[in-house]
């Protein structure tokens, strides 16, 4: 049996939890800069994973339908009544308008909350041409006011601006795969027109960005861990981090990340390890094709 892990000293994690600075999102709402992300973290640990970020001072849960870890997020999360922001996202075959308002509410129903603080479409999926009126479900669920804040994840720019120029709302947040290795400039840049808040998915670039000796050389010097150099990078550019971690002693490392700043060289070292090839996840230009069978019977629907 593995040993279980020891919980952190509680007063130092509290503290923790109150520097995590707060940003303020286009739609008057605020979140967490610094969240816990539970893909790959199995329904059946879910509960206590989260119990124990939630200990260990995370208040914001980044989970999806499609994370199959939605109840047992749910479990911890109502032993926290009130402490926490809650994530998550649509499933790619539920996108459509129809679809999309029934998927709010298993998700809604599987998390156990009446409000999600944060409902993202997860990939744009091009190839369904469905993401427009599957965002104006979002729309019509926040003016039911059973989301507080609507947005995207790996939208491109051309997506963005369709929804933008078609809907007239803005998404509060686009959650896009960045780390050192990929550091999304133009699209940040295309954020940043718009009022969009830019969250991070595979913040630490999967455990890679820890293993360059430009941040071990960074972390030495200031004392902390590659996580530490790599978050507080996130947290200086105004990004949101969800890093992900069942390990208690590494959540509390990752949330730890106040009493040092990083210089402007740093800055510049970090900056050079952006590369063209440094993407680790799918493209979301190409990536969520459904089958022909259910394209035909989505357009024979339509019609
Ligand atoms: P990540 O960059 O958070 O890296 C996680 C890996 O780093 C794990 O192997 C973990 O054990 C390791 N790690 C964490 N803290 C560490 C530390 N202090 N020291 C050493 N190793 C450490 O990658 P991720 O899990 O892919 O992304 C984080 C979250 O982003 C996910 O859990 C999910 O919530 C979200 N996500 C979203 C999308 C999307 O399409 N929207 C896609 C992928 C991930």
């Amino acid at each position: 049996m593995a040993p279980r892990q020891a919980e952190p000293p509680q007063e130092h994690l509290a503290a923790a939890a109150a520097q995590v600075p707060m940003v303020l999102l286009n739609d008057g709402q605020a979140l967490p800069q610094l969240g816990l992300g539970v893909w790959q973290i199995d329904n059946a640990i879910a509960p206590e994973v989260v119990t124990s970020a939630i200990n260990a001072g995370y208040r914001l849960i980044d989970t999806a339908a499609g994370y199959g870890n939605e109840s047992g997020v749910g479990t911890a999360l109502r032993r926290a009544r009130n402490q926490f922001y809650i994530t998550t996202k649509l499933r790619n075959e539920n996108q459509g308008y129809d679809r999309t308002m029934r998927a709010f509410e298993a998700s809604a129903a599987r998390l156990q909350v009446d409000i999600v603080d944060l409902y993202l479409i997860h990939w744009p999926c091009p190839q369904q041409g469905a993401y427009l009126e599957t965002w104006r479900a979002l729309v019509e669920l926040q003016k039911q006011g059973c989301v507080r804040s609507i947005g995207v994840s790996n939208f491109m720019a051309d997506h963005l601006e369709r929804i933008i120029h078609e809907s007239g709302v803005v998404p509060a947040v686009n959650q896009i795969e960045l780390h050192p290795a990929f550091q999304q400039r133009e699209l940040r840049n295309i954020h940043e027109r718009y009022g969009i808040v830019t969250q991070a998915w595979s913040p630490l670039g999967q455990g890679a960005a820890l293993a360059d000796p430009r941040i071990s050389a960074i972390a030495e010097r200031c004392g902390r861990s590659p996580a530490q150099i790599v978050l507080r990078w996130h947290l200086e550019n105004g990004t949101i981090a969800i890093p992900k971690s069942a390990n208690v002693a590494r959540m509390a490392e990752n949330i730890d990340l106040f009493g040092f700043e990083l210089t402007s060289d740093d800055h510049a070292v970090i900056s050079r390890l952006d590369r063209h090839d440094g993407r680790i996840g799918p493209d979301p230009a190409a990536y969520g094709r459904i089958g022909l069978l259910r394209r035909l019977s989505r357009r024979i629907s339509r019609s």
